[in-house]
């Protein structure tokens, strides 16, 4: 039995990081590869021959050579895991479905999968293969009871291509003790956390070691929720690193409580954790109380992150507004706080109520569900729920308003003399030798800090520390900083001078495109609201064409504010190195680029849907 298993492309989000991939650290694509698909594949029986391919770092494969594709996603990716099931299948391919968001609402995919998998793999997955080989599988598996970790396998990490990841991904535990509302995770996993052993964990590092990696992310939603076992746990990493030379850098996710443990911050430190994503989501007490977000208002929270940051352990953060305690001034306490506690990866969204959660039950009941929006991309400026205490349009307009100020220069700078002031000695010292330290530092000064002019000149020195240890984790705020501000600038930033640049630009590569409209070999439509242009090319073109249109369309793409359709209609073979060319030269904005290549072309024209949204099937609906 010959299994594909496929992790769609993510949209671009907060979390791409794209400034960090593309222009500091080349070579890698993505930050962590999907280990839920490398579980899957060690789950499978030993005579299935399992691929992965993740769309986040390589193009699918349009017509793979196999019996069963399984294409996995979380709420973010679900029209792309929509999309892919529905080629798949229309090909006479057998698809099967699962991840978390088909774990939440895996009603959402009776009509898009042969089978479902839904809740955690470790039984249901092997009794689906069972049946699937014995040509009886059901359309759904569901998993009802609770699977002990200690039965979960060493994930296949030989099946990916771990190179391209800035940071490898591992798990010890599943499940929470607390009950924040909006949180899915105590939904599928529950609030009694269990934990694999730390013989797996020292197999999964042994593996991981062997395939060169260093950076680890434990993917636990709260590695600290049972404290006994990651006490356990983390004595055992301090010992491996002692043994195998301080190999690996870790990072995770953690309650805030974190901070009322000396210990456990200790050993943090010594097993060489860099850093900690905590869920603060406001500084607010009325609205902690509100979401059941209970175990962070017995702490100071400013507090509590110093004391994480004098272990040298730096705090990534999640916040939300949008309770229903939230008004308008919510923003400017919110901004407040994050430039204080010194947080630079300050991730931001607006309350979104997720499917089966006890929030999105008690919107439901009020009334409060926008029932059409989208309620699985939780970075975008928009949310499924209608706010109490604002008006929606004045919500989402606050929220890029804050994001603009968090990341201005002096925004960046702040949050790091902030932190610096309490993280004397970071555990991070940077990933590299230091050759290739000094080419990260030297590419962040040319690429992003000069390009700033004088005032970002001016907000990087005053960042400058005292001691060199500091240095490192400075370098990483700036970078973390600087990306985070050109998602906000190429999705937010909708002020007059940027859109009337970009129609500036949509309507020179109008002008150029319309001789070609007049003969008939192009074909173009361009809308305003949203700003798209849909092209339409035919095999009467000639080279000439697409190198007087390449460079316009790139810059009409620049400002990030337009969308590209492009359809290929009809294509020559002598036509192919031209559009080739043509989409080498727009894929740094590949993000916002679709490609509609008709059927009999998709074999000789090469589009990497890593880069492009390269489209598969008409949208649903
Ligand atoms: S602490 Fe985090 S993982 Fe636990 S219930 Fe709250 S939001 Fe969910």
């Amino acid at each position: 039995m010959r299994l594909l298993l496929l992790n769609p492309r993510f949209p671009e989000s907060f979390w791409s990081f794209r400034f960090a991939m593309e222009e500091i650290v080349p070579g890698k694509r993505t930050l962590n590869p999907p280990l839920g698909l490398a579980t899957l594949a060690a789950l499978c029986p030993d005579n299935w021959q399992v691929s992965i391919v993740d769309e986040n770092v390589e193009s699918i494969p349009l017509d793979p050579d196999v019996d069963l594709i399984g294409v996995c996603g979380m709420g973010v990716q679900f029209p792309r895991q929509r999309e892919l099931l529905a080629y798949y299948r229309a090909r006479g391919y057998s698809v099967v479905a699962g991840g978390s968001y088909a774990s939440l609402c895996p009603e959402k995919y009776e009509s898009l999968a042969d089978a479902t998998v839904a809740g955690e793999a470790e039984y249901i997955w092997p009794a689906f293969c069972r049946d699937f080989e014995a040509g009886c599988a059901q359309p759904l598996y569901r998993e009802t009871g609770t699977v002990a970790l200690t039965d979960s396998p060493t994930p296949r990490f030989d099946l990916l291509k771990l190179h391209l990841y800035n940071t490898a991904s591992m798990q010890f535990s599943r499940g929470c003790p607390y009950m924040c509302d909006f949180c899915d995770i105590i939904v599928m996993f529950g609030r009694r956390p269990r934990t694999k052993s730390v013989d797996q964990i020292g197999l999964e590092l042994d593996a991981l070691r062997a395939r060169g990696a260093r950076q680890v992310f434990f993917v636990d939603d709260n590695l600290i929720g049972n404290r006994a076992q990651a006490k356990l746990l983390l004595r055992y990493l301090a010992d491996y690193q002692t043994r195998h030379d301080y190999r690996f850098g870790f990072g995770t996710e953690a309650s805030l409580n974190l901070a009322q443990d000396e210990e456990l911050m200790d050993l943090m430190r010594k097993a060489n954790f860099g850093w900690v994503f905590i869920g603060i989501e406001t500084p607010d007490a009325a609205a902690l109380k509100l979401t059941r977000k209970t175990q962070n208002m017995s702490t100071d929270i400013l507090g509590a992150l110093h004391r994480i940051y004098a272990h040298g352990i730096d705090v990534l953060a999640g916040f939300i507004v949008g309770f229903d305690t939230d008004t308008l001034e919510t923003f400017e306490r919110q901004r407040r706080f994050i430039l204080d506690s010194g947080i630079q990866a300050a991730m931001v969204g607006l309350l979104t109520a997720l499917p089966r959660t006890p929030l999105y039950e008690r919107l439901q009941r009020e009334g409060r569900l926008l029932e059409r929006a989208d309620d699985s991309d939780n970075t975008r400026p928009g949310t499924n729920i209608v706010p109490k205490n604002m008006d929606y349009d004045a919500m989402v307009d606050g929220y890029q308003k804050l994001y603009k100020s968090l990341l201005s220069n002096f925004g960046i700078a702040h949050r790091i003399r902030s932190k610096m002031r309490w993280m004397r000695a970071p555990v991070y010292r940077g990933e590299h030798g230091t050759r290739e330290r000094l080419r990260i530092l030297a590419r962040l000064l040319v690429k992003g800090i000069l390009p700033g002019g004088p005032l970002r000149w001016i907000a990087f020195v005053s960042t400058l520390p005292p001691s060199p240890r500091q240095f490192p984790a400075v370098v990483a705020d700036w970078i973390t900083g600087l990306s985070m501000r050109k998602f906000v600038q190429r999705r937010f930033d909708a002020s007059a001078g940027v859109l009337a640049s970009t129609d500036r630009r949509a309507h020179r590569l109008i002008r150029a495109l319309a001789p070609y409209r007049h003969e008939g070999s192009v074909g173009f439509v361009w809308g305003k609201v949203p700003r798209h242009l849909e092209i339409s090319l035919t095999e009467r073109l000639d080279s000439r064409f697409f190198r007087r249109v390449a460079p316009r369309l790139e810059r009409m793409l620049r400002d990030g504010h337009a969308t590209l359709a492009l359809r290929i209609e009809t294509l020559r073979a002598q036509n192919l190195p031209s559009v080739h060319a043509l989409l080498a030269r727009i894929a740094r904005h590949g993000d916002r680029v679709s490609v509609i290549v008709p059927e009999a072309w998709r074999g000789r024209l090469q589009v990497d849907s890593s880069v492009f949204r390269l489209v598969l099937a008409p949208p649903a609906g």
